[in-house]
């Protein structure tokens, strides 16, 4: 097919983009899995090496199942090149090596992955980059904290585990008045959800681990954005070495394939159960953006074609009756993994935002009666009933 003919719908494009056909006539993609490419003599290797040549070398620069996983979902986040990594952190560390020096300044919003936090204040000021953490909803600190060495803003939408919605067009702006890269994690929503190109970010970065694979088999990320951009990541990643495995590649790309239809069957599941929790008599609050009483849905309705699988509600009580929801569950698997067709269900004061002094977690919105669930593909009913055994105990 032709990719470039913008007639094809996104189904046709994330089920058919990238793949050419090798001389053995398979139907599906092949897995290749070598580290290494060889030459029909020493001028083939000599002109490859040089770059005079176009053409496959070695693993960590280019590998063509890798590949078709990167025109995949270069074409579905609606951006002209993605380079692929070995996880999303690696992603989020290759554009920060890509982009920053020595001098220069980050604003990043303050609910983002916490690991990225991590990344930032341990590692990333160690290289003497300031950095700036600011409210994802509040553009007057966005504007404010920006001055000549901003560099970058980095946010999140919707964020994790209290869905709140950033405006992915005003940041962008705010950006870009101030000649900063805007960068968004797309994770939650994936490019079936949302597509911050189209808002004006300029750099979109993916945990392909969660929804991408969406059936919790493979660690991976990638980034996604314009040609001279991205040439920048792929230097980084090439010779820092944070590559994606071929077979990881080919676990994504047929995740591609299955994308929309999974995205669309987690949020329908997710709003039925929000607006269940919503109802429910042991339940104090509910943090879903398809909920028409959530602040962001209406900048959740502009940004996204729909509100995503993660639903997180807070139970009457403590520690002690999130604890005993959890673990009445039969089948909702306990685990800090999300975006997989089996649901999941994670107590973020104890694990995920374990981390965090209890003054940081109480600004952060992160109660201890808080339990963040991923909303699988099982059974709606059944996910009910799992939940219910714990919410009657109550
Ligand atoms: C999981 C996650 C990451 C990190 O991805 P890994 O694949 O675990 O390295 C980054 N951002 C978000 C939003 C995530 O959920």
């Amino acid at each position: 097919m032709h990719e470039e003919d913008d007639l094809f719908g996104p189904n046709t494009l994330a089920i058919r983009t990238g793949h050419e056909r090798t001389h053995e006539g398979e139907h599906s993609e092949p897995i290749f899995l070598t580290s290494s490419f060889v030459y029909k003599n020493a001028q083939e290797a000599a002109n490859k090496f040089q770059g005079k040549e176009s053409g496959n070398v070695y693993s960590r620069f280019t590998n063509p199942t890798v590949a078709v996983f990167e025109k995949r979902l270069a074409v579905l986040c609606g951006g002209e090149r993605a380079v692929a990594t070995g996880s999303g952190m690696g992603a989020i560390l290759a554009i920060m090596m890509a982009y920053l020096k020595a001098g220069d300044h980050v604003i990043c919003s303050r609910d983002v992955f916490g690991s990225i936090v991590g990344l930032f204040e341990r590692y990333i000021r160690k290289f003497g980059v300031e950095v700036d953490f600011v409210d994802l909803t509040d553009l007057a600190q966005w504007k404010n904290l920006a001055k000549p060495n901003t560099k970058m803003f980095f946010m999140e939408s919707p964020s994790n585990p209290l869905a709140v919605i950033g405006d992915i067009q005003a940041i962008a702006d705010i950006a870009h008045q101030h000649n900063a890269l805007l960068v968004v994690d797309n994770t939650f929503c994936t490019p079936a959800l949302q597509q911050p190109i189209k808002f004006g970010a300029d750099l979109i970065v993916y945990s392909a681990t969660k929804y991408i694979d969406g059936q919790g088999r493979a660690l991976g990320g990638a980034v996604v954005g314009k040609h001279d951009l991205l040439e920048d990541v792929f230097s980084v990643v090439r010779t820092l070495g944070p590559s994606m495995s071929p077979f990881n590649a080919w676990v994504f790309l047929k995740g591609l394939e299955t994308l929309n239809l999974r995205m669309k069957a987690h949020c329908e599941g997710a709003l039925q159960i929000a607006q269940w929790l919503n109802q429910h008599e042991k339940v104090s609050k509910v943090y879903y953006s398809g909920l028409e009483t959530h602040p962001g849905h209406e900048l959740a309705k502009k940004q996204q074609s729909g509100f995503g699988g993660i639903v997180s509600f807070e139970v009457k009580g403590g520690k002690d009756e999130a604890w005993k929801v959890i673990d009445s569950t039969t089948f909702i698997s306990i685990t800090g993994n999300l975006g997989d067709v089996k649901s999941t269900i994670t107590h973020p004061a104890t694990t995920t935002h374990g981390k965090l002094s209890a003054q940081a977690q109480k600004d952060a919105g992160i109660d201890e009666s808080l339990i963040r669930l991923s909303v699988g593909l099982e059974d709606i009913h059944d996910i009910i009933r799992d939940l219910s055994r714990g919410l009657d105990l109550i």
